[in-house]
Order: structure tokens, then C-alpha cells, then sequence
């Protein structure tokens, strides 16, 4: 088992270094243009596929980095890069996680493979677990599955919202409820293979910040998908579901451990090294504004209102950086988080992303409220990181039920 350490070997450093090149060559330029397209940035997204960047070998490779750094470090650097088109290049990383967490080998390699395509022919996919009035609310979901054992056919119907890379997704992972009477307990995650008849992407939102990613509504009519794109397979779920019943007298439904949080657990450290990469690029950008703008005769740096602004922004960061990394070895050296350090690391980098990127608007005066610089993106980017994956009231309440052991509210 690796032990924690903070210094990157010579391999991590090499892919360090090659991320944050193809962040500040490729993907910084294009950032301005397709936060005002709002629109999937296809060519940077070949581009990176190209280069290896978008592939499931590399993401693999990360994941599976026995130290746990492999996917914060490439988090970081691709959001330093910009946040909208890095989740462009990382979005299809959810389901594909979702398919890892929860499915069976031959699954993983029929699936994973159709989620990203090749470099001559890209393609993304995406998770839909959230509903219009199941967002925090995972257990209030109405998506339903209805097996149909005479076609050994799954039949999915109901309405997801906020999905990223929804409806344009060659594989979309639909988490849905196949017994009412479980709860959270009670949900199983679906394949639902390239042009399956059913499946159409609803409304897709115009959003205030990472607008070059797409989120929509997907709807689900009468999708029938085979019985083998039931995640984890029909045996492994009905014993999960007879032994959910029998502690359903309990109240087990409500605090058992279901397929869309299994997906939600692993990925809340990989938002933090999202959060902390924007962090980092606001913090850079306003360190060398306050350096070189000069007012009253000296750099505004001079002032410790300033100065002091600037130390607080970096140290919350290296702090942010810190709790993800932690969370991140946790993870893949198999120590259970304890006092949820998971939602530690998410809470406090995304938390943190919003107060510096304000920060650095104010810092950049009224050049940092404007399109010409980029913190005004950033700032805007950053509220994301507080909301997606888990809220950060969400956050703090796993915290303090896991610390406690009370059900608070
Ligand atoms: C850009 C974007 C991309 C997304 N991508 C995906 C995706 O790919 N797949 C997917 O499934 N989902 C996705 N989501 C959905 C996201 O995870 C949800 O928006 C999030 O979980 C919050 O749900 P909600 O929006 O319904 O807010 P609500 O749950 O309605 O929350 C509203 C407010 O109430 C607070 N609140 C709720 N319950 C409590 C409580 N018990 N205690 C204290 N405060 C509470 C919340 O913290 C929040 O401040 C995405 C969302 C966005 C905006």
C-alpha cells in the first residue's frame, strides 16, 4: 500500500508537466470563445483525444495510480486550464467511473470503450442520476426501471435534469428506481446504448459560468434496454434488494450506500482538484496583476491589503490541496473515510475557488469585472464547484452526521 507522501515521482511529474502544457497551449486560448458559444468544444475535445488526453488508457491510468495523486494533479492542471472546456474533456470521467464503481469486467470493457469514441471519431457520455425534484433529495428520484422478463428487457421511463453531456452522449448511465418501497436502497444504475429509441435530450440550459460544457434535461419514454446493461447484472441485484428488505424495518433504506452515491463518493476529491485548479489560475493571474498595476506611485502589491489578501488566496489553496490529496489516497488505499473526508476536501476546495476567484476580481479592480481579463470566468466558473456533486450544505451535513453519529437535519 503507497504511503502518503506530497512528492511527486518522476513519472507523475512528467505527466504534470505535459497536462499543464496542453492547459496553457490549447485549451487557455480557446477558453473566451466557448464561454461565449456555449457550446461543446468538439475540436479542443479531439484535440486532447489526439494527444491521448481524452482517452479511457489515460484516464485509467490515473485512477489507478496506487499513490491516489493521478487524478487530482490532472484535474488541477486541466481546470487551470479553464473550467468549462476541461469538464467538456473530463464529463464522460462520471459515467465512466459510474460504470467502474457498479459494473461487472465485461461491461466496463463493452461500455468505456463507446463513451469516448476514438481520436478520429470523439465521443462523450453522460450520468444521469439527478431529477427535477431529486436533486440533494437522491431518495425523492421517480425515474423508473420495470423489468420485463419475458423480452429480458429493462423498461426506463421519467425525466433527468442537469445532466452533463445529456443527450448528445453516446452512452448515457441512468440511475433509476426499480423498488419504490427502498428508498435510496431501492435504485440500480443502466446502460442506455448509442440511438436507443425513447431517449431525447429535453431543454439544455444557459448557464452563468463552464458554458462551454453542456448540461440538459434528458427524458426517458418507454426506453427499453437489454438485460445486460442492468449494472453489476440481475443476480448481484436482487441479492442487494433482498438484503435491503430485510432490514428495511430498520430504516436501513434511508442510510444504506446506493448507486448513484457510490459514483457521488469516489468523484467528490476529483471536484476539489477541479476547484483548487481554478483557484490556483485565479490566484496566479491576480499575484501578477498586483505586482505590475501601479497606483499612488507604487505596485498595489505594496499595500497589505493586498499583499495580505494574496497570502490568505495561496495558503487556502495549498490547504485545498492538501484535504484533496488526502481524500484522494484515502480512496485507492482502501482507508474507509471516517469522518468524511471525501466531503471535507469538495467542501472546503470549492468553497475555497469561490472566495479567492471573488477575490481576484476585486484585486484586478475594474479590469477583473470585465471580459478582457479572465478572473471575471473564473469567478463565475467557480460557483459551480459549491453546488455540483453534492452541495456544500450536503457537504457539511455528511460531515457532521459521520462525526457525530446523529441523524441531524
Ligand atoms: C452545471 C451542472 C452540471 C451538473 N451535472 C450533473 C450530472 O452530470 N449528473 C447529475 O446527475 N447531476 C448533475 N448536476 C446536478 C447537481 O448535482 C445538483 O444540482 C445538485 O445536487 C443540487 O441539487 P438541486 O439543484 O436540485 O438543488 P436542491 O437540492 O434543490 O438544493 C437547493 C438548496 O437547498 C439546499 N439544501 C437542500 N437540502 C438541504 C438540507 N437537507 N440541509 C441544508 N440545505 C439543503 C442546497 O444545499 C441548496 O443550497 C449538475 C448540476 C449543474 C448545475
Amino acid at each position: 500500500m503507497a504511503e502518503f507522501t506530497l512528492d511527486l515521482n518522476d513519472d507523475q511529474k512528467e505527466v504534470r508537466d505535459w497536462l499543464h502544457g496542453f492547459a496553457a497551449d490549447v485549451i487557455r486560448p480557446a477558453a473566451s470563445e466557448w464561454d461565449e458559444r456555449e457550446e461543446t468544444p468538439w475540436p479542443v475535445i479531439q484535440e486532447a483525444a489526439k494527444v491521448g488526453i481524452y482517452s479511457l488508457d489515460f484516464y485509467a491510468q490515473q485512477f489507478f495510480d496506487p499513490t491516489g495523486l493521478g487524478i487530482p494533479m490532472a484535474m488541477e492542471e486541466l481546470f487551470w486550464g479553464d473550467a468549462g472546456i476541461a469538464l467538456s474533456i473530463v464529463g464522460t470521467g462520471l459515467a465512466a467511473v459510474g460504470v467502474l464503481a457498479n459494473g461487472t469486467e465485461e461491461q466496463i470493457g463493452t461500455w468505456i470503450p463507446q463513451m469516448y469514441g476514438d481520436p478520429g471519431d470523439v465521443k462523450v457520455a453522460a450520468f444521469c442520476s439527478s431529477e427535477p425534484d431529486a436533486g440533494s433529495d437522491v431518495g425523492a428520484m421517480r425515474t423508473r426501471a420495470v423489468y420485463d422478463q419475458a423480452k429480458d428487457e429493462w423498461v426506463l421511463n421519467g425525466t433527468k435534469t442537469w445532466a452533463t453531456n445529456g443527450g448528445i452522449a453516446n452512452v448515457h448511465v441512468v440511475v433509476a428506481v426499480v423498488d419504490p418501497e427502498l428508498g435510496s436502497r431501492g435504485h440500480a444504475s443502466f446502460i442506455v446504448p448509442p440511438r436507443t429509441a425513447g431517449l431525447s435530450q429535453g431543454q439544455k440550459f444557459k448557464k452563468h459560468g463552464i458554458r462551454a460544457s453542456h448540461t440538459a434535461e434528458v427524458v426517458l419514454e418507454d426506453v427499453r434496454v437489454p438485460g445486460s446493461c442492468l449494472l453489476g447484472g440481475k443476480e448481484k441485484l436482487d441479492a442487494r434488494l433482498a438484503r435491503a428488505r430485510e432490514r428495511a424495518g430498520g430504516g436501513g433504506g434511508e442510510r444504506g450506500r446506493n448507486a448513484a452515491m457510490a459514483t457521488f463518493e469516489a468523484s467528490r476529491p476529483a471536484v476539489g482538484a477541479m476547484a483548487v485548479g481554478t483557484a490556483r489560475a485565479a490566484y496566479e493571474v491576480a499575484l501578477d496583476y498586483a505586482k505590475t498595476r501601479t497606483q499612488f506611485g507604487r505596485p498595489i502589491i505594496d499595500n497589505q491589503g493586498i499583499a495580505f489578501q494574496l497570502a490568505d488566496m495561496r495558503t487556502q489553496i495549498d490547504a485545498a490541496r492538501l484535504l484533496v490529496w488526502r481524500a484522494s489516497w484515502m480512496a485507492t488505499t482502501g482507508k474507509p473515510f471516517t469522518s468524511a473526508e471525501g466531503s471535507m476536501s469538495k467542501l472546503y476546495a470549492s468553497e475555497t475557488a469561490k472566495k479567492v476567484t471573488a477575490q481576484a476580481v476585486q484585486i484586478l479592480g475594474g479590469n477583473g469585472f470585465t471580459r478582457e481579463y479572465p478572473v471575471e470566468r473564473m469567478h463565475r466558473d467557480a460557483a459551480i464547484y459549491t453546488i455540483f456533486e453534492g452541495t456544500s450544505e450536503i457537504q457539511r451535513l455528511v460531515i457532521a452526521r459521520t462525526l457525530s453519529g446523529m441523524p441531524i437535519r
